[in-house]
């Protein structure tokens, strides 16, 4: 077992990472060393890097020099004192979301309730985020990282390495389409369905039985790619195209949709969000996971009487993550359809840069630690 590794560090907001060699640190008593195989980069990386501290003030970034990655996978090759059933070489999915343990939220099982919660190599949710960084200073761009045990996913065989440094933006569709309670029969409207996080949504809607899946978007050709993975069940409409609602009653019978997911990112206008809700039935719930900045001007009159939800979802817990890799093995959620594209640690400012020139969500940017 080497003592030292390579890992990315940002020295100062606004600058580059540089590789830096630094101690491969030891796993507390409740957690596990895990050496990373590969770590997404998700297309917000850049901004929480360069902007974060400006636009939120109020989330706490890991302090410098800090290790970015969110979404890592890896084998675990050391555990804690007092772990008993996680074993090393197990291969894993390191959920970075990362609770206090022992706050109210904690104790009643909601860890994503946590006033604590933190992202792992990402940003925090609030003030004492800055202790889960102190305890837990490593994440995915580093050759290894240490994790709370009761943090990892365990992965199947059939799940490669660069596939699971995709669970993040899976796992958060998924949670919300759980959230809105989508089944077998009903049809679900996903905004921004060829993006990153919209894709997940059209393959886990498709996993968890959906019937029909109302997929929204601006590119076409995206849109037909979409379209291709279950024609029989996935319409597409070019956004803008024709009024979001009144397609969708066309394709129910004049009812609406019983879920509407937005997956949109900050910078787009309300308008498509509010055009989502009120493309669903009565009763209908519409679950955000895109973050909308704009606010939305909501007739709550019309959501009451029409018995409307509007839900923001964050994440997923590990219940969840391990549930997506039964359906991952089972072949029910098909994750052969990303293309991965692998850059070694030292070549991570052109991953970034390449993240920013992917098309859509079927390319899946990641680093890779030899
Ligand atoms: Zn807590």
């Amino acid at each position: 077992m080497p003592t030292t590794m390579n890992a990315a560090r940002l020295h100062a907001v606004g600058t580059n990472f540089s590789i830096d060699r630094i101690e491969i640190p030891e796993p507390g008593p409740n957690d596990v060393l895990v050496k990373v195989r590969a770590c997404g980069i998700i297309p917000n990386m850049k901004n929480v890097m360069a902007h974060y501290a400006e636009w939120f003030p109020f989330l706490p970034l890991p302090p410098l020099p800090a290790i970015y990655g969110l979404d890592a996978s890896g084998d675990v090759v050391a555990v804690g004192s007092k772990v008993k059933s996680i074993s090393t070489g197990q291969r894993v999915y390191v959920n970075p979301g990362t609770s206090c343990g022992s706050c109210h939220a904690c104790r009643c099982g909601q860890p994503i309730n946590c006033d604590a919660y933190t992202f792992l190599g990402y940003f925090g949710f609030g003030p004492r985020s800055e202790t889960v960084f102190k305890d837990y200073p490593y994440a995915g761009f580093a050759e290894y990282m240490t994790a709370p045990a009761s943090s990892l996913v365990k992965l199947p065989d059939s799940v490669s390495y660069e596939a699971a440094a995709r669970t993040g933006y899976l796992g958060t569709a998924y949670s919300a389409l759980r959230k809105a309670g989508a089944r077998s029969g009903q049809s679900v409207v996903i905004s921004g369905a060829t993006g990153t996080l919209g894709l997940g949504a059209v393959i886990l809607a498709l996993a968890m039985g959906v019937t029909k899946i109302f997929a929204v978007a601006r590119n076409r050709e995206l849109l037909e790619r979409v379209r291709a993975l279950s024609p029989k069940r996935i319409e597409v409409l070019s956004a803008g195209s024709e009024p979001l609602g009144d397609w969708v009653r066309r394709h129910t019978d004049g009812l609406g949709a019983d879920i509407f997911i937005d997956a949109v990112g900050p910078g787009a206008p309300h308008s498509l969000s509010l055009a989502g809700i009120d493309s669903l039935r009565r009763g209908g719930r519409m679950v955000d996971i895109g973050g909308m900045s704009e606010p939305l001007p909501l007739e709550m009159f019309r959501l009451m009487c029409f018995q409307i939800s509007v839900i923001g979802s964050l994440w997923f817990d590990v219940s969840e993550g391990e549930e997506m890799m039964r359906m991952a093995d089972a072949g029910t959620l098909d994750l052969s359809l990303f293309e991965h594209l692998a850059f070694p640690l030292n070549r991570i400012e052109e991953a970034l840069e390449a993240v920013d020139n992917r098309v859509g969500g079927f390319t899946n940017v990641v680093v890779i630690h030899e």
